[in-house]
């Protein structure tokens, strides 16, 4: 049955705002304050979001705490993976009213949300079941003096409630991400959403409940980050692990926090990746990749593109290309089917990537295409929205090159030797993610193993094996999740010596 407390329960009268509130052993609750969830589109009120003070969190923590002490505690992974896949069957009946949800939130377009945000959630916690069920641990035999011979053999303990602090980019996503495999290991969560989106994240409290997770397994509070929500969890001392997605400088905050009582972490942070396109690449697949990997998601992706180093010869046919493919982004309402970009997150995120695009117009910068604010039409332009916009005519060592902006744009440049550019490719803090396009086999495999980042695309982007490893190099991120790397930062592995 579904709760009483709805996270999408909207007021009877058709004015008032609906209200979103934290979820907490299994009940939807309201804090003491509440803050105002913007629409991206327009940047009309769409939502009151209760934010959780610290008696919320430890109220959380708490609930969490008893839960792995409960009958959670004691299910069988059986009835555990049962139970997650009861939670993905459970999204996927509800798909509309997650991608409604996303939507609002996000002002993505609804196709993008429908084939990636929603379905990848609902995956989310079935691959990671699957992990759990399959993925064995080690065992050894070893000699004794006396001959008798001894054996050991690995388990996988929860390491108990996991802080889980996600980004506003993919939020259903990134945050099942992360719950999936917690919860397959056996943990509690309790997750924190991004300020800018609260509703899907709440709305999976229904799901949880109606599959019957046991109360307090998966908690959500609601807020912002410094003297807010996200401290007062990663802060508290009942929270035994933490896992984050966003910026690398809140990735650092939040480590400190970590460093006190010495708890994990895993960072999933910020990128500035690059595309190397070689002349005998395939044009088109280059091209399509390229403009993907810049654009999709109004270029909020971690994994995204803003560097792009093109090959010389090919330098003015792949820019003259990439203009095209820019100039051809309908942007729209998210409920339109010939809309491929929407807005930036919030008119805060806006004014950041128009400060950048701004400085490359200092600084000297072909503007190729965009660059500006596109004129939309009715109630869209008070919303936050940006051309896509495609540079030249800057070096390395430009901050267009070198910081990572998180909106539709990239800059491009032209390179004429294979060590050029792994090195140029190279010369950055970040380390997340590149892409790679080239016919010549030798060459993609030299590249890929040269360059320094945690994902190395050939002759694609965002091709995702869940059972893949997942992270970032360099200040990018710390540690890796995915498949068996998941388990490995969700469990505590204990060896069992037995003397024979
Ligand atoms: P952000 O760092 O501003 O916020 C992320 C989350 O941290 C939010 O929930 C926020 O409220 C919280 N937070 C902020 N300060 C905190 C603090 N001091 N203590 C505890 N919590 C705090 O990031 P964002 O703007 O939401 O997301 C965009 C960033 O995320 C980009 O840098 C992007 O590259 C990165 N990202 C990385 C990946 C990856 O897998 N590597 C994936 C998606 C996004």
């Amino acid at each position: 049955t579904e709760p009483q407390a709805s996270a999408q329960a909207a007021s009877s009268s058709a004015t008032a705002v609906k209200q979103i509130k934290n979820f907490i052993n299994g009940q939807y609750v309201a804090g003491q304050q509440w803050f105002d969830k913007r629409s991206p589109q327009n940047n009309a009120v769409i939502a009151r979001v209760a934010e959780a003070s610290r008696a919320e969190v430890d109220a959380a923590v708490v609930a969490a705490h008893a839960a792995l002490h409960g009958p959670w505690g004691r299910m069988t992974i059986a009835q555990r993976v049962d139970l997650l896949y009861a939670v993905a069957d459970g999204i996927t009946r509800r798909f509309d009213d997650f991608l409604a949800a996303e939507v609002e939130d996000t002002g993505k377009p609804m196709s993008l949300a429908r084939h990636v945000d929603i379905p990848r959630g609902a995956a989310n916690f079935k691959i990671f079941a699957d992990v759990v069920k399959n993925v064995p641990t080690e065992f050894f035999e070893m000699p004794t003096p006396d001959g008798t011979g001894a054996i050991n053999y690995a388990m996988r303990r929860p390491v108990g409630v996991v802080g889980v602090i996600c980004p506003w980019n993919l939020p259903l996503l990134l945050m099942t991400w992360k719950v999936g495999p917690a919860l397959a290991c056996g943990n509690t969560v309790v997750v924190k959403p991004s300020e800018e989106t609260p509703q899907t994240a709440a709305l999976l409290g229904e799901v949880v409940n109606a599959a019957g997770v046991p109360p307090g397994v998966y908690n959500v509070v609601h807020g912002f980050g410094p003297n807010s929500t996200g401290e007062f969890l990663t802060t508290h001392r009942g929270v035994n692990a933490i896992t984050f997605t966003g910026e690398t400088r809140t990735g650092a905050a939040i480590m400190k926090a970590a460093a006190d009582g010495a708890r994990p972490v895993s960072l999933e942070m910020g990128g500035k990746n690059a595309a190397i396109v070689f002349a005998d690449c395939d044009f088109n697949a280059a091209i399509e990749g390229t403009l993907r990997s810049c654009f999709a998601n109004c270029g909020q992706v971690c994994l995204g593109t803003e560097r792009v180093y093109v090959e010389r010869p090919l330098f003015d046919r792949f820019v003259a290309a990439l203009k095209k493919g820019a100039e051809t982004m309908q942007l729209g309402r998210p409920e339109d089917p010939a809309t491929s970009m929407g807005p930036l997150i919030s008119q805060e995120h806006r004014d950041k990537v128009l400060s950048y695009y701004k400085k490359a117009k200092e600084l000297g910068a072909t503007i190729v295409t965009g660059g500006g604010i596109p004129d939309m039409p009715g109630d869209l332009k008070n919303g936050a929205w940006v051309q896509p916009t495609i540079w030249t005519g800057l070096g390395d060592d430009s901050v267009i090159a070198r910081e990572e902006i998180f909106g539709p744009c990239a800059l491009v440049m032209p390179f004429d030797t294979e060590e050029e550019v792994i090195r140029r490719a190279n010369d950055n803090d970040y380390g997340l993610a590149t892409a790679i396009w080239t016919t010549n086999l030798s060459r993609a495999h030299r590249v890929a193993a040269a360059i320094d980042v945690g994902i190395a695309w050939v002759n694609s982007w965002f091709l995702r094996d869940l059972r893949t490893s997942f992270g970032g190099a360099k200040q990018s991120g710390i540690g890796r999740e995915g498949g068996v790397h998941s388990l490995d930062f969700y469990t505590e592995l204990k060896n069992v010596c037995v003397k024979l």
